[in-house]
């Protein structure tokens, strides 16, 4: 590898910290100022993170878009992450959790989570019915295929929530013997917040839904519509979310709009 060649690449490195929207424009600066240093390049290049750093730092929104969960993708990632730290967690604690697995420690072990969890799951109805609203089948509407889409990212979330409130009482126990006790509201929270990121999505691209908008007032929520209007940013459709929930108006409705 040249020099030039090494020196692009860290350029190029830093310039992942640097905000999208000013990365070519950043990196093409930087390139430029590089061809007039004829020594210390490398510290010259190095200084190029702090650069990148200070823009990010300083750039509005920035730091909140780069932790957002906006994309399911890093929704997921978030989870696959919680699951990987919680699992981390449980290793240097493995001489306690060991005879869990033994066979009969492991079946009483499986039944008591199994029953927490299907306790939680009927609490989890109880307090807060699991819908997700209404969303019509439509002519202009997305594929089986996009729409099968919507309940993976579901079911994966559910699924990769699951272990990690189990981890985290794991490695509690040695400091808090009453971790387990806890793991039940650690997961009727956790799959209430799962039900809620889902609602606040658009059904097409599982990106979260934006520019909300009042519409109506509360004295219109007899004959007239009183809620809140959402959007999707990639133009597939709205979402009608009531004020006040009437018996004929309860749940959030979704509208595709044509392509
Ligand atoms: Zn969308």
């Amino acid at each position: 590898m040249t020099s030039r060649t090494f020196h692009a690449a860290i350029l190029r490195n830093a310039a992942v910290l640097v905000p999208a929207p000013r990365r070519a424009d950043w990196l093409a600066e930087w390139n430029a100022e590089l061809c007039y240093i004829d020594r210390d390049a490398t510290a010259f290049c190095l200084g190029s993170f702090r650069d990148a750093l200070w823009l990010r730092c300083h750039t509005p929104g920035a730091i909140r878009r780069m932790f957002s969960m906006d994309s399911p993708l890093r929704c997921v990632l978030f989870l696959v992450s919680l699951v990987a730290l919680t699992l981390s967690l449980i290793f240097p604690f493995r001489d306690l959790w060991r005879p869990l697995w033994s066979p009969p420690g492991a079946e009483q072990f499986a039944l008591a989570i199994l029953q927490m969890y299907l306790v939680a799951l009927l609490v989890l109805a109880a307090l807060w019915p699991p819908s997700l609203g209404d969303y019509p089948a439509d002519p202009s509407g997305p594929s089986v295929k996009i729409r099968l889409r919507r309940w993976i990212f579901l079911a994966a979330k559910f699924v990769l929530l699951t272990p990690i409130p189990i981890f985290l009482s794991v490695a509690l126990l040695p400091v808090f013997p009453g971790a387990p006790s806890i793991l039940m509201f650690v997961w009727i929270f956790g799959f209430r917040w799962v039900l809620a990121d889902q609602r606040r999505r658009c059904p097409v691209c599982l990106h979260f839904l934006s520019n909300p908008v009042t519409i109506g007032s509360p004295s219109q929520s007899v004959l007239g519509r009183y809620g809140t209007e959402l959007a999707c940013p990639h133009g597939h459709g709205v979402l009608y979310v009531p004020g006040a929930p009437t018996t004929w108006s309860s749940r959030q409705r979704w509208q595709y709009l044509s392509s």
